[in-house]
């Protein structure tokens, strides 16, 4: 994979790293699963980990020093005091070396923090930007029937939530175990040198402390999983509530909604409390229980002190070797379920990552030009997971620079027809041929880049008009941006746009009629120069000044090019050289226009349905 380099000029994360081969389908099981690539992360990431650990030793030195100094200096003292001379000038030495490794360890906890944040945050940072580019290029790679069944929230919080979840787990890895494994490890090694006795004392505190978590680890998961699904159901909400914001308002049905949005909102208040309240229960005990075994420990070490089997210093030892274990125990205990919750984010990813649904073009035929012609051979196609039979027999050939029009009642196969010869779904039986070619051969990427679609729903992304028309292409003139305006008929729009062609035109083109978001999409297409059009009419109604623009460029586009136009409203296609007309998935007239209204067979009867209710709409908008 090509490296990305980061644009900042301050501080580069070095490339995004290739996460594509983590996410593959070997482990069936679904915690084997979970653990493979938890483990599989982890072993990529493995020198920044240990990087991290060992620097980490070094910049927590102190944490451990201080109080081995600290009892080195209260022994001393309580010597010299002992003692009729004093202080002598060994003991002055070996204060002299405490105190000086003291404040060596001290002061290079400075560019060891820097350096260790610079590991660990580097690490973070790549980690999560590799996870992301894998699904992006995932989700680019797989087949539009993929995106068309699975719901786009859904991927969208697997992409933000599900990746955010997985920069958690990892930053609590390298913030929180780590650190606390190695702290707990060192206080105990420490402990254990200075006194086996005491620091039998110590291990006690793991089993106590785990003992209290599972305890409370029923109700803590229990009330986590109520606010989790309470907080889902607050955002599907909200996200419903502004999808249903037009209806709301012209219904005067505000305040219905407000007191459902309080509903949603008292729930996941309530659930939110019963989190805090059990987790300050288990903070609480776990606090008592561990203070109360720290002052058995001073106890302990007291007696022991009193009767001249520990040197006085180390009961602060202790005490604080203590203090840091339990602290690194619950640190431990409290990111467990950052843990879990992580391994399930990452397994929530490999979902996308594993989807089968993906377009092989390696090895595929290239095709670096293309006439356009295009000869449709006895095609059927059944959607997956159904028994119908949605095209039968569809036979076709079409000569480069033909224009078709396909009509036909709801339902009959049109759109199917025409994702077949974008390249979509490949035939169940049959053969689409594209100048003499299988499409089932080709390299689907090559060739869908001499074809355009205008789609049905004209589909815009927030930006200017230029880079709607333009989108996605990396060179192109002025004159070519001129013609495509003036063939798509867009000129008087431009005109009109406060900034002209550099108007932002809002979310999905929200400040644009119908025609004109359909005109913008057509120049999109025209812009590419395609050897191959395929357009969707938008079924839609447009008034009928706006139904003539876009008729005007859809006629200006067809030239020269072979050109499908599935055809809503039958007015419109009397510029197609044929037209096929679909019934039940099957050819069932083609002809001229003249032709089939001559034979009066159901194209006749399709145009006359047509009219007819063109009639009622403008009686009814006269009437109003
Ligand atoms: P048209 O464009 O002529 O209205 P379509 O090609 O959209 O017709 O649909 C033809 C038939 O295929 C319909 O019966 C429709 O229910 C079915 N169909 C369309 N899309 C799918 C799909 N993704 N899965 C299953 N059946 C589908």
């Amino acid at each position: 994979m090509k490296n990305v380099e980061a644009e900042s000029s301050k501080q580069s994360i070095g490339g995004i790293p290739d996460y594509n081969h983590l996410f593959d389908q070997s482990d069936k099981v679904k915690d084997k699963k979970k653990k493979g690539l938890l483990s599989k992360l982890l072993k990529m990431n493995t020198k920044s980990i240990i990087a991290n650990g060992f620097v980490y030793l070094i910049q927590a030195s102190p944490t451990w020093a201080i109080p081995i100094v600290s009892a080195n200096l209260i022994n001393l003292a309580t010597v010299a005091l002992g003692t009729a001379i004093g202080m002598t000038q060994s003991m002055w030495i070996e204060l002299a070396i405490n105190v000086a490794v003291l404040a060596v360890l001290l002061f290079q906890n400075v560019p060891s923090t820097r350096l260790r944040w610079r590991i660990v945050s580097r690490m973070n940072r790549r980690m999560s930007a590799g996870i992301k580019s894998a699904v992006v290029r995932k989700l680019q790679s797989l087949s539009i029937t993929y995106h068309k069944d699975v719901f786009t929230g859904k991927i969208q919080s697997k992409f933000i939530k599900d990746t955010e979840t997985v920069d958690m787990l990892f930053s609590a890895i390298n913030h929180n175990i780590i650190p606390h494994v190695l702290t707990a490890v060192v206080s105990l090694g420490i402990s254990i040198y200075r006194s086996p006795i005491v620091a039998l004392f110590f291990v006690v505190v793991v089993p106590v402390n785990l003992i209290l978590t599972e305890y409370f680890r029923k109700k803590l998961r229990k009330s986590y999983r109520n606010y989790r699904i309470s907080t889902e159901t607050m955002s599907a909400k909200i996200t419903n509530m502004l999808e249903m914001m037009f209806v709301t308002k012209s219904h005067g049905l505000e305040q219905t909604e407000i007191k459902s949005a309080d509903k949603t909102i008292t729930e996941l208040a309530t659930s939110g409390l019963e989190v805090d309240k059990n987790t300050a229960n288990f903070g609480a005990w776990l606090w008592v229980v561990n203070t109360f075994l720290s002052s058995a420990c001073l106890v302990f070490c007291v007696i022991l002190a009193i009767y001249g089997k520990l040197p006085v210093g180390d009961i602060v030892l202790y005490q604080s070797m203590f203090s840091q274990i339990t602290t690194a125990v619950s640190a431990i205990i409290n990111a467990t379920p950052q843990i879990a919750s992580g391994s399930g984010a990452l397994c929530s990813i490999s979902e996308i990552m594993n989807a089968t649904e993906v377009e092989i073009n390696v090895g595929k035929k290239h095709i670096p030009s293309i006439q356009g012609n295009v000869k449709i051979k006895d095609l059927y196609y059944s959607y997956p997971n159904t028994n119908e039979t949605v095209l039968s027999g569809v036979s076709l050939e079409v000569k480069a620079g033909e224009c078709v029009a396909v009509v036909g009642s709801s339902g009959s196969g049109k759109t199917t027809l025409m994702n077949m010869l974008i390249g979509f779904m490949m035939p169940t039986k049959g053969d689409i041929e594209i100048d003499g070619k299988s499409i089932t051969e080709l390299n689907l990427s090559e060739y869908r880049s001499h074809i355009s679609v205008v789609p049905q729903n004209s589909i815009l992304f927030p930006g200017t008009v230029k880079e709607n028309i333009t989108y996605g292409l990396a060179k192109y003139t002025e004159e070519q941006l001129e013609t495509v305006i003036e063939m798509a008929n867009l000129n008087e729009v431009i005109e009109d746009l406060p900034q002209g062609i550099e108007t932002q035109i809002g979310e999905h083109g929200n400040k644009l009629s119908g025609g004109q978001k359909q005109r913008i999409t057509i120049a999109r297409a025209l812009i590419r120069n395609p050897r191959i059009l395929i357009l969707d009419e938008a079924t839609s109604a447009l008034d009928n000044l706006s139904e003539y623009h876009v008729q005007k460029a859809i006629s200006a586009s067809i030239r020269g090019r072979t050109t499908f136009i599935v055809a809503h409203r039958l007015s419109t296609i009397r510029d197609a050289d044929r037209i096929v007309v679909l019934e039940e998935g099957k050819i069932v007239e083609v002809g001229s226009y003249d032709e089939l209204m001559q034979k009066k067979g159901r194209f006749f009867e399709l145009k006359e349905l047509s009219d007819a209710n063109l009639k009622t709409a403008e009686m009814s908008i006269d009437g109003e």
